[in-house]
């Protein structure tokens, strides 16, 4: 694992594992204490009682951790909270110790519970269908600030529902995920593993927009993640009108992007596609999106449209259509399913429902 930049004071979660292991050594307590640390960071979730800790690690933590010392535990405020009505989505705006807030969200489904993180403060990709894309970018997170919400979401899981585990993770709220890599790869190794929040890397999910470079490297790492791509037009122009942010990758290159990434990894690739009315959910963009991933390993979803306040777009009666024409061409499609609209769950739209509210 790699050890994570740390500039105090710093989020305790920042720390990967031998990171943890160098600051004990500096401050002359044995490294192997790391473990107990760990272990209470991410398992129990708790520094307390102090009494778990042996008398080194105690006074480690004595000197070391606490506002005003030299690392913090980043637990996030929780400044907003809304529930669907059959109480399986729980979303939250979380504030940050820079007072930006960020969307965490809770879903069950069949049982599985998953947590939808954010990755940026905004975004700079601009969907214009996207209640984050309107805010524009405000800044990236540190790896622990994803930790932290994942913990925070495992949290409310147990605190709801001790029975389940948290087992799956999208990267899939406020921001792109690409667009912040290094921050992003460094969190989900603490969160893939097993010593650490313990969601197999196959459990999570990292969603992008198209950025082509980011896949690249995704696919040249290695990286055990699911990969989906948001699509969401099938030309240039079609795509351009939805997602600005595309215009540096063009649409054939993030096709090859998609080519290639399959080729290295062997992997699945889950293409995302918004129906928006007389916009990209004809017979002919679904004929013209076959003839595009002809040849690649891939699931599409089609995801009804969200209703944001800053966007015209109708939601699509064509779906049903459009799918029948993506089986017939052999590709395995499904709708994903719009659960917690009810609770503004569409990604930014707590945040712009917040804003709303304060200016109001
Ligand atoms: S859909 Fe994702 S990439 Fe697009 S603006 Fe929203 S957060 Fe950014």
């Amino acid at each position: 694992m790699h050890p994570f930049p740390s500039s105090p004071p710093s989020s305790l979660y920042h720390l990967g594992f031998a990171a943890i292991e160098s600051e004990l050594r500096a401050a002359e307590v044995s490294a192997h204490h790391a473990k107990a640390l760990w272990r209470a960071l991410y398992f129990h979730d708790e520094l307390e009682p102090a009494s778990q800790f042996s008398p080194p690690l105690r006074r480690w933590l004595e000197s070391a951790v606490g506002e005003g010392k030299r690392f913090f535990l980043d637990v996030p405020e929780v400044v907003a909270e809304s529930n669907s009505s059959d109480l399986l989505t729980r979303k939250y705006l979380l504030r940050l110790r820079d007072g930006h807030c960020v969307e965490t969200v809770l879903m069950g489904y069949d049982g599985r519970y998953t947590a939808c993180v954010s990755t940026q403060v905004g975004c700079a990709m601009g969907c214009v269908f996207c209640a984050t894309g309107q805010m524009g970018f405000v800044r990236h997170l540190r790896a622990g600030e994803i930790i932290a919400q994942v913990l925070h979401a495992r949290r409310v899981l147990r605190a709801t529902q001790p029975q389940r585990c948290l087992r799956n993770l999208v990267l899939m709220g406020m921001g792109e995920p690409l667009h912040n890599y290094a921050a992003v790869m460094q969190a989900l190794e603490v969160i893939a593993s097993v010593r650490g929040i313990n969601i197999g890397p196959s459990k999570i999910s990292i969603s992008t927009v198209g950025v082509v470079p980011g896949i690249l490297r995704m696919a040249a790492e290695s990286r055990p993640y699911r990969l989906a791509v948001s699509l969401h037009g099938s030309t240039e122009d079609e795509r351009a009108a939805l997602v600005p942010a595309g215009k540096p990758w063009g649409l054939g290159e993030l096709i090859e992007a998609c080519r290639t990434y399959g080729r290295l990894t062997g992997r699945r690739i889950f293409i995302e596609w918004t129906l928006v009315a007389g916009c990209n959910d004809s017979l002919e963009t679904a004929a013209r999106l076959a003839e595009l991933l002809r040849g690649i390993d891939v699931h599409i979803n089609l995801i009804p449209l969200n209703p944001t306040s800053g966007f015209g777009g109708v939601p699509s009666t064509a779906g049903h259509a459009f799918q029948r024409v993506l089986r017939a061409a052999g590709f395995p499609c499904t709708f994903r399913q719009r659960r917690g609209i009810d609770v503004t769950a569409g990604c930014g739209q707590l945040q712009a429902a917040k804003r709303l509210a304060e200016v109001k």
